[in-house]
Formats: C-alpha cells, sequence, structure tokens
C-alpha cells in the first residue's frame, strides 16, 4: 500500500527538480499548482520516517491502553465539584421533548424545534451531568481555553442573538456565556436538569414514549417519560488516562485538563493567575490540543514545568485578534441575512476541498489553508483514485513548514527534533497557537520525550520516564477523551422495542436514516456522528441535523394531524423503516473509501489507535464512517429529501390512525 503511493506520488513528481524552499507557513499555498516540488529522494525520505515514527507509536493494546477518570480507583481525580442540588423539575414526570445534553448541540435542537412552533419551551427538558450550560464548554475551564475554530463560524445563532464576539478565536467563558445567553433568549434557562446523569432510556411501545431513567448528583434515581428523546451528548466527552503502573502509590495532586483545579493552583477560569504554583513543580502528560492552550499559562506561573510527550502536535500559527466592530457591523450588513451560514458554508468548503474552491476564503485562517484534512472529513473528491495523493502533496508542504517553523522557533535544537510532527497533517487534530513552541525557551520549562512510548510508569514521587524518575508536586493530564457516539456510549443504556439494547443492534455494524434515526428505537434521535457530513467546524453539523430534526418530528406531526381531522394529536410515532436506512447505510458504504486515507495514520483517536482491522472488522467499521464525499454533499443529500416531502421512509403512525 505504502509503495504504491509511493509509485503514484513520484510518478506525478517525475518531472520535478529539487524546487525552492517551501514558503512560509503563514503564507501557506491554497492548491495544487503553487506548491513547490519536491525531489523523488526527499519525498521518499519523508514517507520513510513517517512509516519509522508511526512504528515506533504503535501500542498493542490500541484503545484498551486508556481508563476513564471513574474506572482507575486508585486514586481520586477532581471533579469539578459536583454538589447535590435542589431542582423543582425532578417533580415532573412527563415532558414532550427530553434532550440529553445541554451544550451547543442541545440547545441547537431545541432552538430549532421551537422555530417549527410545534412545542412550547415548558415542554422540553434537558438532563446533564455538568452544573450549567454550554457542555464541553462548562466542563473544561483550564488556562487558556479557547475554541480555534473562528468564532464567527462557530459560535451558534449570532444572527439570532445578535452577538458580536469580542475576538476572532474566543475564550471558553465567554463560549460558556453564550450558552447561556441562547438559553435565555428561549426561555431554556429553567428547563434544565443539571447534576443529574441519564443512565438509561428505555422505550415504551404500549404508551409510545421513552421511560429515561435519571440520578441526580447526590440522590435517588427517578424516571421521566418522555415522548422523544434527543440525545445530544457530544463526541469527546469521558475524559481518559493511561493506564499506568504505580498510580496509586503516588503522593502529589493529580487532575485532568477537563476537571482543572483551581483550588489547588490559584487563579479562576477568568483570571487564571496560579499564584499557588510559584514553589510547585508540575508535570503535564500530553501535547494535544488542550496541551499547546494551558502549557504557555502554567509556564508562566509554575516554579518549574515538565512536559511528557509521545507524538509531537502539528502547531500552526493562531494570529488571534480583537473584532473590530466598524469591520463587523460592515460585514453582517453587507452579507445580510444568512451570513453566518454562507461563512460557516465557506469555510466548509475549504477544508472539505470542494472544486472549484470558492472565490473568496472569508475565514482565511489554518483551516482554511488546509485542504488536506479533507482526508479525515470527506471530499466531494474523496472518491478519485488520485485523490489521496494530491491531498499528501498538498499535506507535505504544509507538515514541511511547520517543521520548519519548530526548528526556527525552539532554540534548543535537541528539543526542536523531537518536537517536530512526522506524520499527514490529517493524522492529528491540527493545532494552532503563537505561544506553545516560545514556551520550550523558557528556563522553567523541559520536554521529555518518550521517543513515541508514552509515560507507563507512575512512583511515590513523581513520573519515571526515559530511565529517569522526575520529581513533582503535581501531573496533570492533558490525555483526551474517549471518542463515542451519542447513542453507542458505554455508560447510557438505551433499549428500543422489545427490550432490545441499541448496542446489540449496532454489534455487526450501526443502520441509520440519516445518521440521526435507527429502526426499532421510534422517537429517538441522534446528531450522528456516524453517517452523517463532517466539518472543522461541528457547530455547523449540529445546526443541520437540529433543523432536520425539527423538520421530521414538526412535518410528522402535521401529518397524524391531517390524518385525524378534529382530533388532539397526541401520542405519535416516528421510526425509519428497515429498508430505507438499509438504503441509507449503502450509500455510506459506498462512499467510506474516501477516507481510507486515515487507516495507516499515526495512531491517535481518528484510527483506533492504529490497530490494523481484520476484513470482517473493516467491513463492520466501515458502518460506523462518516459520509465521505462531505460535508456539503450530505447537507444536499438531507435538503433534497426535506424537499420531495411526505417524509419518505419514515413510518408515522398514532393512536388515532384506523
Ligand atoms: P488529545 O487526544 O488531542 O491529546 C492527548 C495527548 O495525550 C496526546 O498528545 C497524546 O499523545 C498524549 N498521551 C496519551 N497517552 C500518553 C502517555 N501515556 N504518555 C504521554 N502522552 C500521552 O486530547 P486533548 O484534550 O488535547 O484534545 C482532545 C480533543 O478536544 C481535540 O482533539 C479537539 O478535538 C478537542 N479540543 C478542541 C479545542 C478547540 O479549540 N476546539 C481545544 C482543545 C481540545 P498521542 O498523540 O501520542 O496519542
Amino acid at each position: 500500500m505504502q509503495r504504491v503511493f509511493l509509485r503514484h506520488f513520484i510518478t506525478m513528481t517525475e518531472n520535478s527538480i529539487a524546487g525552492p524552499e517551501a514558503p512560509a507557513l503563514d503564507q501557506p499555498a491554497t492548491n495544487i499548482a503553487n506548491i513547490a516540488k519536491t525531489s523523488e529522494h526527499h519525498l521518499q525520505k519523508i514517507q520513510e520516517q513517517y512509516d519509522v515514527e508511526r512504528k515506533k507509536r504503535l501500542l498493542p493494546d490500541g484503545p484498551a491502553q486508556y481508563v476513564g477518570l471513574a474506572d482507575q480507583s486508585t486514586k481520586t481525580f477532581h471533579s469539578n465539584g459536583n454538589i447535590a442540588m435542589d431542582n423543582n423539575l425532578l417533580q415532573e414526570k412527563k415532558v414532550r421533548v427530553l434532550i440529553v445534553g445541554a451544550g451547543f448541540g442541545g440547545l441547537l435542537f431545541a432552538v430549532r424545534l421551537l422555530q417549527t412552533g410545534f412545542l412550547r419551551a415548558t415542554e422540553i427538558l434537558f438532563v446533564d451531568a455538568a452544573g450549567g450550560f454550554g457542555g464541553t464548554w462548562w466542563w473544561n475551564k483550564y488556562p487558556g481555553l479557547a475554541c480555534d475554530v473562528e468564532s464567527y463560524t462557530y459560535m451558534p445563532l449570532l444572527e439570532e442573538t445578535k452577538y458580536m464576539p469580542s475576538q476572532k478565536y474566543v475564550n471558553g467563558p465567554e463560549l460558556r456565556e453564550h450558552a447561556n445567553r441562547i438559553a435565555g433568549q428561549w426561555n431554556l434557562g429553567e428547563r434544565a436538569l443539571f447534576q443529574t446523569v441519564v443512565n438509561k432510556s428505555a422505550w415504551n411501545d404500549q404508551d409510545r414514549q421513552w421511560t429515561v431513567h435519571v440520578t441526580p448528583h447526590g440522590q435517588s434515581p427517578t424516571a421521566i417519560q418522555s415522548d422523544f428523546v434527543i440525545l445530544a451528548t457530544g463526541l469527546l466527552n469521558s475524559p481518559k488516562i493511561p493506564k499506568l503502573g504505580g498510580l496509586e502509590t503516588y503522593n502529589g495532586k493529580v487532575f485532568h485538563t477537563s476537571r482543572w483545579d483551581y483550588e489547588y493552583t490559584g487563579g479562576s477560569p477568568s483570571s487564571p493567575i496560579m499564584h499557588r504554583l510559584q514553589d510547585k513543580t508540575i508535570g503535564f502528560v500530553g501535547t494535544g490540543a488542550s496541551a499547546i492552550q494551558a502549557i504557555p499559562h502554567l509556564a508562566q506561573w509554575a516554579k518549574k514545568v515538565i512536559v511528557f510527550q509521545r507524538t509531537p502536535s502539528a502547531v500552526d500559527w493562531r494570529h488571534n485578534h480583537l473584532t473590530d466592530r466598524t469591520w463587523w457591523v460592515k460585514m453582517v450588513q453587507e452579507a445580510g441575512s444568512g451570513w453566518q451560514k454562507e461563512r460557516m458554508e465557506n469555510f466548509n468548503a475549504f477544508s472539505s476541498n470542494e472544486d472549484p474552491l470558492p472565490d473568496v476564503d472569508l475565514v482565511d485562517d489554518g483551516w482554511t489553508k488546509m485542504q488536506s484534512f479533507s482526508v479525515l472529513i470527506g471530499s466531494p473528491s474523496g472518491l478519485d483514485p488520485d485523490h489521496l495523493t494530491r491531498m499528501h502533496q498538498l499535506d507535505l508542504h504544509r507538515q514541511e513548514a511547520i517543521r520548519r517553523r519548530v526548528e526556527t522557533t525552539v532554540t534548543d535544537q535537541a528539543t526542536a527534533r523531537v518536537l517536530k510532527p512526522w506524520y499527514p497533517g490529517w493524522c492529528k487534530r491540527p493545532c494552532f497557537s503563537d505561544d506553545f513552541l516560545t514556551v520550550f525557551n523558557r528556563p522553567n520549562v523541559s520536554l521529555v520525550d518518550t521517543n513515541g512510548k508514552g509515560i507507563r510508569t507512575v512512583t511515590d514521587r513523581g513520573i519515571l520516564a526515559e530511565g529517569q524518575e522526575y520529581d513533582l508536586d503535581a501531573i496533570i493530564f492533558g490525555t483526551g477523551y474517549s471518542l463515542g457516539g451519542s447513542a453507542d456510549r458505554g455508560d447510557l443504556t438505551v433499549t428500543g422495542r422489545d427490550n432490545r439494547p441499541l448496542q446489540e443492534k449496532w454489534q455487526k455494524g450501526l443502520t441509520s436514516l440519516h445518521g440521526v434515526m435507527t429502526n426499532g428505537f421510534p422517537n429517538l434521535f441522534f446528531p450522528g456522528p456516524y453517517q452523517t457530513g463532517a466539518s472543522a467546524n461541528q457547530v455547523y453539523v449540529l445546526d443541520q441535523l437540529a433543523i432536520h430534526v425539527a423538520h421530521i418530528i414538526s412535518e410528522a406531526g402535521s401529518l397524524t394531524s391531517e390524518r385525524n381531522p378534529g382530533v388532539t394529536v397526541a401520542g405519535f410515532t416516528i421510526e425509519p423503516s428497515a429498508r430505507s436506512e438499509g438504503e441509507w447505510t449503502s450509500k455510506v458504504l459506498m462512499r467510506a473509501r474516501a477516507l481510507g486515507g486515515v487507516l495507516n495514520c499515526t495512531p491517535g483517536y481518528f484510527n483506533r489507535e492504529g490497530l490494523q482491522f481484520s476484513d470482517l472488522e473493516g467491513f463492520r467499521a466501515a458502518h460506523f464512517s462518516i459520509w465521505g464525499e462531505g460535508i456539503k454533499s450530505y447537507v444536499k443529500e438531507i435538503e433534497n429529501w426535506r424537499r420531495t416531502g411526505g417524509l419518505v421512509g419514515l413510518d408515522i403512525q398514532s393512536r388515532h390512525d384506523k
């Protein structure tokens, strides 16, 4: 496979000579024509290096190398201080729509439903383990937290709320505030049961409703009935740490970036002045997207920071700036109604490598200069035989520039050498920072590179790595999250008709209609991520799915009323037929090959930590893939389906039907 790719690649560049150096990283090329040609020899060397580095990182236990924070019983992790709350909503035993998750996804589902006029805010109930609205932006409070997708495209409902983000990339507290703003504007503020875990959701065919079993923090479990359930639980929300020998013996403090302990560090999310760290040596495990935001702040306050690295991130420029109000007003006025959707779709076009690309790059940042990201999220040209080759070509240029940036920024060349990423850019979440690399020029920061193996052992005093013991006052884990879809999470059981668990139904492969519903589970909706389109801007995807689901529910309500004139319709069911979901799944499978470029990536949560699939496992895994042809094509499919009318492929029934 590797050889085939290489031969193909070399043929394409046969006439090339060892060309000019790639342009500086802040002037990336936007199409292949601009790319500096690279010699055959150089290409081969890079490919070999990618392969060597990938192999170093392969661990036999794959995803099983990690445990959840609650699953490791040996050391208590900080939990963001959940406390028992009095909540009047616990008295409500029946609602119309129960939404699991009160982040941007859950809020969008609620707002889009309200906009159809199908129901009132008082008929919706959110249930969330967090202590407030915001989802990921509620849990994460680490210093430096910010969204790395431009806020004008990322923050939902900016037109409706008329909110101007303060910066091109706003910080965590502003995102959390925006979640509260949305909840307030649509009267949803009092409609959430927070600090409450959903354990199980079971369909009751007799009563045509769901029974949702919930446990409020510090209280007894209780049950709520709901006509509809929407699982908006997010993709990356179960924090994980590596399984570590000796963690139970460690005498210092431990916490995960998503549960930052300001009691220990000093400061607060809005003012991370971490004065309590001035005499502390902190070990930070991981160099992913959270790490690159948090470490520069730690370095400012701690006596010493020791960063333990397994795979370096590819760090592009950030170039954040305050929003210029004059520019904002002009931009919004000139673009007119629908400006935010247009901006989101313009952003998607570049990162999905649409052909042709729009004339204007409205967002104009590191994401929109990264067409090779389309290997991960799908692209209209994904099935072209030479797509992957072209993406490698584009990407090589980008990664080369990123590696050169490390070399020119980090003074100590031994440190610079190990901070260089050796893999195609789509294999890991791209990172953007103007101050992460320079942190390694500070006297109080050092990097321990584990040569692709990661840390495996903790002692009573600190971390044992590369044959040396590092004494640490605290270990902070920036080691990420388990990837899980809303409907297939280990900690939430969903049972449909005949008490059949969803996980059992999907054991041999996921089937769905449009990635949002599945046969045997009436009135259950979930926002993919499997079998839906994907984007670097997850909020765009969530909004499209929310609009789609709101349409399905309200149209089904209207159809039922038309069929039963003069009757107040209650208790209707919506369910995709087995045939319609079979057809949709086939369409997904036909496009799955477009995503094959991820399989040989350096290990990570995108590719099951690099574990190879047997043919059978590969076929099953393809059912869990996204829409390979890119987000625009996916949205067109579901829009066309809506335009056709009649909710084709859905079985709508009510107890009034004869
Ligand atoms: P990631 O999964 O991206 O990074 C985890 C880091 O921990 C990696 O560097 C990983 O190395 C490292 N690691 C894991 N095990 C070990 C070990 N045993 N020893 C040493 N290092 C280890 O998690 P993050 O929390 O950084 O980010 C998670 C996701 O959250 C991102 O991918 C992104 O989608 C999202 N995010 C988004 C942000 C935004 O601005 N929108 C900001 C922050 C996060 P390796 O690479 O080798 O696995």
